[in-house]
């Protein structure tokens, strides 16, 4: 008897593969391969300008890809290859998609006009066509998750730096992703507020959420993070648990970087 193992928790939540990006001749990203699987953290590191927000937001369907896949639970999304030649998804396609894949910006990127419950509640009037009663009860609750039940009815310049980005945090909670991308989520905060904001992303790790992570924050890398990953001139570097990556990295561009950061 022979048993044929078909384990398909191995696959990979969200994958690139050989990703490039240019932007007028600038190659940005330049044969990315990363992946994250289910339940996993993965920190990325890296110096201004080398391509992190770029493979974000090509991850999250934000802007097409030049050559290379993106992959969620290993089927490839936001565009297929006919003969050699790569077709785009339709819009409509794309922003099914996008409801997986939850993306949390440096700036909020919050509604000025509506309020902390109200901005959170509006991925699931909008995209989901969920009731306005049934929304906001979702909303709130979500909202108390991230520490700011009190909060509801603030208008966003009414709330500090780290509240503005958990109910950004919210926002992209409440459509139930599959993974979910912070790209340098505390970088704009006042250095007292990047606590609780960061207390909060622990807080989603501990509870089992798919995370990718680009920050400048060793500490959280340390805390947090499954795997670490240095990425340098549009490709992934060095990868490695967070005691191996900090304390014997293998590449010159590693060590030179953990250099300036520590
Ligand atoms: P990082 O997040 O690592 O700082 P980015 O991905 O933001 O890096 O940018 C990498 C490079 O790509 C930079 O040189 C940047 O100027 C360029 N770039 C990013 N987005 C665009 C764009 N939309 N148009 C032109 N150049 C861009
Ligand atoms: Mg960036």
């Amino acid at each position: 008897m022979s048993t044929i193992a078909l384990d398909t928790a191995v696959l990979p939540t969200l994958q690139v593969a050989d990703l490039h990006k240019a932007y007028h001749g600038n190659e940005v990203l330049k044969g990315v391969e990363f992946a994250v699987n289910k339940g996993q953290v993965k920190a990325v590191l890296g110096p201004s300008g080398s391509g992190k927000s770029t493979m974000l937001r090509l991850m999250a369907l934000l802007e097409p890809a030049d050559r290379g896949t993106i992959s969620l639970n290993g089927t490839r999304i936001g565009a297929s290859e006919h003969s050699g030649k790569i077709l785009h998804h339709a819009e409509g396609k794309l922003a099914v998609q996008r409801r997986d894949i939850g993306m949390v910006f440096q700036k909020f990127n919050l509604f000025p006009h509506l309020t902390a419950v109200e901005n959170v509640m509006i991925g699931l009037t909008n995209v989901q066509r969920v009731p306005k009663v049934e929304a906001r009860e979702r909303a709130y609750a979500m909202l108390t998750k991230v520490g700011l039940a009190d909060r509801d009815g603030h208008f966003p310049s009414e709330l500090s730096g780290g509240q503005q980005q958990r109910v950004a945090i919210a926002r992209a909670l409440i459509l139930n992703p599959q993974v979910m991308l912070f790209d340098e989520p505390t970088s704009a905060l006042d250095p007292e507020l990047v606590g609780e904001v960061l207390e909060v992303m622990e807080d989603l790790a501990a509870a089992g959420m798919t995370m990718i992570v680009v920050t400048h924050e060793v500490r959280f890398a340390r805390r947090a993070a499954d795997e670490v990953t240095l990425f340098d001139g549009g490709v992934i570097v060095e990868q490695a648990a967070p005691e191996e990556f900090f304390e014997n990295p293998q590449h010159e561009r590693t060590k030179k970087f953990l250099s300036h950061v520590h």
